[in-house]
Parts: structure tokens; sequence; C-alpha cells
């Protein structure tokens, strides 16, 4: 596409539109031999699709070759016919497998000019480190016709841009932080001017607690009225996010950006718990005790203390987590919460009654506001037929309040994920409570 095509300052007067936007395209070409083998993943091409995305850029290509001048002839030229915007990492070096200089050249079939200022620029870092140029690296001068350099401050090899009416080719250095110093000062400013000050930003929705298909059944309209290719949901176990992409001016991107999420957290209800991708389900809990200026105590049995730990991985947790117990055993479970013997008898460790005792007694004998109480089987053993593996009771009770909550889970999953999940809907009971 021709150059006049990055000016997209038509079709922004509906942003809600994203068809109307024009998205740069563009591709990726990873040049190095070692990159097709096992020792080296390339990781470079991360780094740009990092850039291109916040700039709304699509990437619509990928490639890694050898250190193989007909292989990145041949890329070089399909490439730059079928996008805007091509970027090339490694093959950039001073030694004979470097060869993307010669495939760009033979690809655009322009010439490789020695420049002399350049040539000194390199040997003056040499020097600079009380070293004298080797000969080899003379190709590194050597500048595409037509291309301009890109200055390297990390290492010897230059950079270079060519524009071309089909595209804009970069040709950046391999080293890793090299590439990452070049994306800063060459890429970035060119991507700013030519994106019109469009950038693509990601917003989200954590949900908390509900399955992924009931998640997907509830956004169905959003789908519909923003686009199914901008939303995207992520799901791990009772944490689900659901990502939305927005492209446009920074105004315009802020007020959809609220638009989306606003509608996908009023369609999915009570259970979306944040729209900060750092507001983990702990630290929303630990946010509304702090605001209701209250502390909660934790009784936990099968999860040894994982809620515990949990909320006290936020920051500042002092202010609003009390203590707690781990009460493995039914003697610590009487003598330290006051559970009675007869319940513990009658309806065993994991059952409600005892939980609800738990929590009643954690709030009491900690002295705290809150109480939040778990027992369970997280397996592989200790399962019956009455209470299987997964079955876990939760319960919050709160001082002066004769309410307790109480859940019956049947969660799924090994050991790890019944702790987990139980984890999970604990502060999503607690922070249940705290709505109320
Ligand atoms: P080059 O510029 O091809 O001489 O590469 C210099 C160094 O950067 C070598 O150690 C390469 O393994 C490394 N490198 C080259 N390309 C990549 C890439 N795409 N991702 C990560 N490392 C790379
Ligand atoms: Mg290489």
């Amino acid at each position: 596409m021709a150059a006049e095509s990055y000016d997209r300052t038509e079709g922004l007067s509906n942003l809600l539109d994203s068809s109307k936007i024009h998205a740069m395209d563009a591709a990726i070409l990873a040049v190095g031999s070692e990159l097709l083998g096992t020792d080296r993943l390339d990781t470079n091409s991360l780094l740009l699709t990092r850039t291109l995305g916040a700039f709304g850029v699509e990437l619509q290509r990928k490639v890694v070759t050898g250190d193989d001048v007909e292989a990145i002839v041949q890329e070089v030229g399909r490439l730059s016919r079928v996008v805007d915007l091509l970027l090339i990492t490694g093959g950039l070096g001073p030694t004979a497998d470097d060869l993307t200089r010669e495939g760009v050249a033979r690809a655009l079939e322009r010439r490789l000019i020695a420049d002399d200022e350049m040539l000194d620029d390199i040997r003056r870092k040499f020097e600079r480190f009380g070293m004298s140029m080797p000969e080899v690296n003379r190709r590194q001068a050597e500048l595409i016709e037509g291309a301009s350099w890109l200055i390297n401050s990390r290492g010897t090899a230059p950079g270079m841009q060519i524009d071309t009416d089909d595209c804009v080719l970069f040709l950046f250095p391999g080293v890793p932080t090299e590439l990452e110093r070049m994306i800063e000062s060459s890429l970035i400013p060119w991507l700013e001017e030519h994106s019109e000050g469009l950038q693509t930003e990601t917003g989200i929705v954590r949900v908390a607690c509900l399955s992924e298909s009931t998640v997907e059944e509830r956004i169905q309209p959003a789908y519909e009225e923003f686009g199914r290719e901008r939303i995207s949901v992520l799901a791990s176990p009772a944490d689900i996010q659901v990502r939305v992409l927005v492209t446009g001016r920074a105004e315009e991107r802020a007020r959809e950006l609220e638009a989306m999420t606003d509608r996908i957290a009023g369609l999915v209800g009570r259970a979306a718990y944040s729209r900060d991708a750092d507001g983990t389900l702990e630290s929303v809990v630990g946010e509304l005790l702090s605001a209701a200026g209250k502390k909660v105590a934790t009784a936990e049995s099968c999860t040894g203390g994982l809620v515990a730990e949990r909320l006290t991985r936020v920051p500042g947790s002092s202010e609003f987590f009390e203590g707690a117990t781990v009460t493995y055993s039914n003697r610590l479970k009487r003598e330290l919460l006051g559970v009675k013997a007869d319940t513990l008898d009658r309806h065993g460790a994991v059952s409600r009654e005892v939980v609800e005792q738990m929590a009643v007694g954690v709030v009491a004998r900690l002295n705290s506001d809150l109480g939040v109480a778990i027992s369970g089987v997280a397996g592989p053993s200790g399962g019956t037929a009455a209470k299987p593996v997964g079955t876990v009771h939760v319960a919050v009770a709160e001082a002066g309040s004769e309410d307790v909550d109480h859940q019956e889970l049947h969660l799924p999953g090994d050991r790890r994920r019944v702790r987990r999940l139980a984890s999970q809907w604990a502060l999503e009971m607690l922070r249940g409570r705290l709505l109320r």
C-alpha cells in the first residue's frame, strides 16, 4: 500500500464502528539459523509484536528463515508485497553468515553502497574500547540504496529504514537489548507519526466463580454490539478475564474502553469483580474490607491457610486482615474455634454445621468483624459416597449477626485445583457479604 494510505484521519467519526478504521498491517521476518533449531527462541518478534499491537497495527505474518540469502530474498519479496510495514531482525552482524543486507538489497533490486561516514563511526566505536576495527566490520557500513540509517547506540550494527512504494521496511539487529533500544529510538517515533495518534489498548473485566460458558452466554449482546473479534475470554479455574481491544485516539479510546467494559460488566452481573489488570479477587476483597473499616479472620481446614495467604499477598493487608487459624484436626476445631464435639460426631468435619460453627468461632475467638471458614475433601483420598473428593463447605460469619452465609461446593480436579477453587469461592463469598 502506498504511503498515503497511512493517512487515516477519515473514518474516525464513529469509533464504535471499528471497521471504519484502516489498520496498517505488518509482517515480521526473523533471520537466524539458530532460530530454526531448539537452542534459541525468537523473542525479538514478541517485542516487535507488542509494539505493533500498541499502535493498532495488525500483524499478518511472522516468518523465520535461516541465514540463507535465497530464503531472505524470497521472503522479503513476498512479504513486502502483502503488508504496509515489514520488520526484519537479525543478520546484520559482521560475519559471513549475516546476510540480511544482501538479501534485502537483492529482493528490492537495489545496490549496496559503502558509506565512509558510517565506517568512521563504527571504527570510532571500536577505538573507544581501545580496539581497532576488524576488517570484517566494513560490511556493516554498507547501506542499501535509498535507505536511511537507524542509530544503534548499544552495538556496532546500525539498522536501516527503506521506504518503497509498496512497503516500509525496517532492518534491526538481532541482539535483543540492541533491538529493544532501537524500537524506542526508531520504530515507536515512526509509528507515532504514521498511526495518526491511533493506538490500541486492552480493557479487562474480571469475573469470579462463573463458568466460562455462562460468561460467554451473558456477554452475547456485547459481541453483537462491539464486534466479536474485539472481545476475548480467557478462562482459568473460577477466574475469568474478558478482554476488550480498543483502537482509537487517546480521548475516544478512553471513552470507548469505558463504554465497553461498563457494558460487559453490566451483562456479567455481580460476579464481575474488577476492571483492573492488577485487581485480583483478594485485592478487591481487601479494598471492600478497608472501605467498610472491617477486618476478617480465617478458619481453614482443607485449604491449609491458602485464603489467608492470598489475603496477605495484598500490600497493606494489616488494615483488613486480623489473622488466621489452620484447624486441621477435630481437636483443634473444638479447642481453638469452639466447634461442638457433638456436631463433629453427628455431621462430620466436612459439613454445613461444622463450617458454620468454625466461622462463628473464629469471629469470636480472634475478635474480628468477619470470619470465613472452609472444610472439605481435597483428595485424592478421603472421599466417600456421601462426601466425594471435591466436597467443600464454606461459611462466612459476621460479629453481631445471627445470619451466617453457607455454601456447599462440589469442585472438580485434583487436590491442588480443589484447594485453589475453594479459596476462590471463599473470597467470592466474602465479597458477596461485603456487597450486601
Ligand atoms: P545477529 O544480529 O543475527 O548476528 O544476532 C545476534 C544475536 O542475537 C545472536 O546471539 C542471536 O542468537 C540473537 N538473536 C538473533 N535473532 C534473534 C531473535 N529473533 N530473537 C532472539 N534472539 C535473537
Ligand atoms: Mg544471526
